[in-house]
């Protein structure tokens, strides 16, 4: 039997143009580029090309070049070039396939079927460099009604309950220390600081480095309760409980022991070098009243100061589960969509559990309005939020707030090689290994990830302004704003916008 397929990609160098100076043989992890000083020969490992282009970045004649793999199988519209890798993968290996990032498969993506109004003659549109424009907003119950105490001037008589003020409707996503690196995490963090939002630790605890901007970070209570405890849980500035995860529904996570450093396990509060692995579900949540009772316990650990979120998968019935979790007392429910990134999933998962993160946010919007509690609680949406207009829509289909995941890593320097799993990163972001952590200076990578928030913060403005709109709470769930091009009346009717033309 022939073992070897094509590979992936091809490296070419154009040797008139290399100077050996063996810049790419340091930087890729992955041991594509070899030199042999003794016989002065080149060899390129093509077949473990992953195409995340450090080297074509890093050469200093820029004499690389990357390329797709002409070589295909004979055209078949059903089985594919990849159907068939895969299988002769499996074949050969009996293992199920790991892959990392989102949902690759070519569903139908709702957000670019989606357009935004724009106002025109009778409604004008705001200039939002001469206009004050509003992009705070708050995560977090909402009071029926406020009461005022007018005795002595006008106090609030109406307690609220603890919310999380926003400078801008953006977060960066739970990603834990472990799966990212404490580069990528501080990188995060800081630029969360600077902006006014906030990141979450995702479910690997809270590193000390991180202490600093503690005030910008959410805490993760996942299912394997990794460095839970009461500290870490005030520490924070909210509790995220997370149950599942849009990229891998309905299962759990596993970090291999060999990833887990003596930081790592400190921080996780594990022995080092034992892996650690999340169970797909909660052992102690098997119905709402349980997951009341977490979140409860949860609040009264912290004085009910903290605003607690619970965290799902966008899944089939996720309009009665969300509002089960708004009634068990949560303060936001987020939403993970199956575009969701992930730093390891098999690969069946990814692709196929799960539904588009806009169809999630309009059925629970609409639920939680027809419940008349949609004050209770906020929606915080994720998973494949790729710019400000795709912000701009989901807030429209009536979410509070976004996570941003994969888009930050991008702007990190991520270029979604898809090989997270392996602990490898060649951009310093998704590894342990501390050559390859060097890679990634957390002051540039603050700039970068604040630069990003600030950039799409400024569109969100110019597109509010031609909205006519000066808030971004006037956008949230104004469905009306929306229009769909070339989607079905049934998606029409579930996302609850109107066809574009009418
Ligand atoms: S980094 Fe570029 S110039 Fe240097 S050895 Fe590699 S291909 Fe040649
Ligand atoms: S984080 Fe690193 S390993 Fe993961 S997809 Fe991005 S570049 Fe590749």
């Amino acid at each position: 039997m022939v073992r070897n397929f094509p590979p992936d990609f091809i490296v070419r160098v154009d040797k008139e143009a290399c100077i050996n100076c063996l810049r790419c043989v340091r930087e890729c992890p992955f041991g594509v580029h070899e030199y042999d000083k003794e016989k002065k020969k080149w060899k390129r490992h093509h077949e473990k090309c992953v195409a995340c282009l450090r080297c074509a970045y890093m050469c200093p004649t820029q004499a690389i070049s990357i390329e797709k793999h002409p070589m295909e199988y004979s055209p078949h519209p059903v089985w594919t070039n990849k159907v068939r890798k895969d299988i002769k993968t499996q074949a050969e290996t009996g293992s199920v396939i790991l892959t990392a990032m989102g949902n690759e498969l070519p569903y139908l993506n709702y957000f670019d079927r989606l357009v935004l109004d724009a106002c025109q003659v009778t409604n004008p549109s705001i200039d939002p460099l001469r206009e004050p424009m509003e992009l705070r907003t708050y995560i977090g119950r909402k009071p029926e009604k406020v009461d005022l105490e007018e005795d002595n001037g006008v106090d609030l008589k109406t307690k609220i309950a603890p919310n999380l003020k926003l400078e801008t409707p953006i977060m960066f996503a739970h990603m834990s220390y472990g799966s990212i690196s404490i580069e990528a995490q501080l990188s995060m963090a800081r630029a969360a600081k600077e902006v006014g939002t906030y990141m979450g630790t995702g479910e690997g605890g809270m590193h000390v480095d991180l202490y600093p901007y503690a005030d910008h970070i959410i805490t993760q209570v996942a299912s394997g309760r990794f460095a839970v405890h009461e500290e870490y849980l005030k520490r924070g500035a909210a509790i995220e409980i997370k149950i599942g995860q849009g990229a891998k529904p309905g299962i759990g996570g596993h970090l291999p022991g060999t990833k887990v450093t003596a930081e790592i396990s400190q921080t996780r509060m594990i022995p080092e070098g034992s892996d650690a692995i999340s169970p797909a579900p909660h052992h102690d949540i098997y119905s709402i009243e349980d997951l009341s009772r977490l979140i409860y316990a949860l609040k009264e650990a912290t004085r009910y100061k903290k605003p607690v979120f619970v965290k799902i998968a966008a899944v089939h019935n996720v309009a009665p589960i969300a509002v089960g979790i708004i009634r068990a007392g949560a303060d936001a429910v987020v939403l993970d969509g199956f575009r969701g990134g992930t730093g390891a999933a098999p690969q069946v998962h990814r692709d196929h559990h799960g539904i588009p993160i806009e169809v999630a946010i309009a059925s629970v919007d609409q639920r939680l309005r027809e419940e008349g509690i949609r004050h209770w609680g906020s929606i915080i949406a994720s998973g494949g939020i790729r710019s400000s207009a795709d912000v701009a829509k989901a807030i429209a289909l009536g979410a509070d707030a976004v996570y941003i995941g994969t888009a930050a890593l991008v702007a990190l320097g991520c270029t979604v090689c898809k090989k997270c799993y392996t602990g490898k990163c060649p951009w310093g972001i998704a590894t342990q290994i501390p050559e390859l952590r060097k890679r990634l200076n957390p002051d540039e990578g603050a700039r970068r990830a604040a630069n990003l928030l600030k950039a799409w913060s400024h569109e969100l403005k110019e597109i509010l302004g031609a909205l006519g709109l000066n808030s971004i709470e006037s956008l949230r769930g104004n469905r009306d704003r929306l229009r769909g091009v070339g989607l079905s009346d049934v998606d029409l009717e579930v996302l609850g916008v109107k066809p574009a033309g009418r």
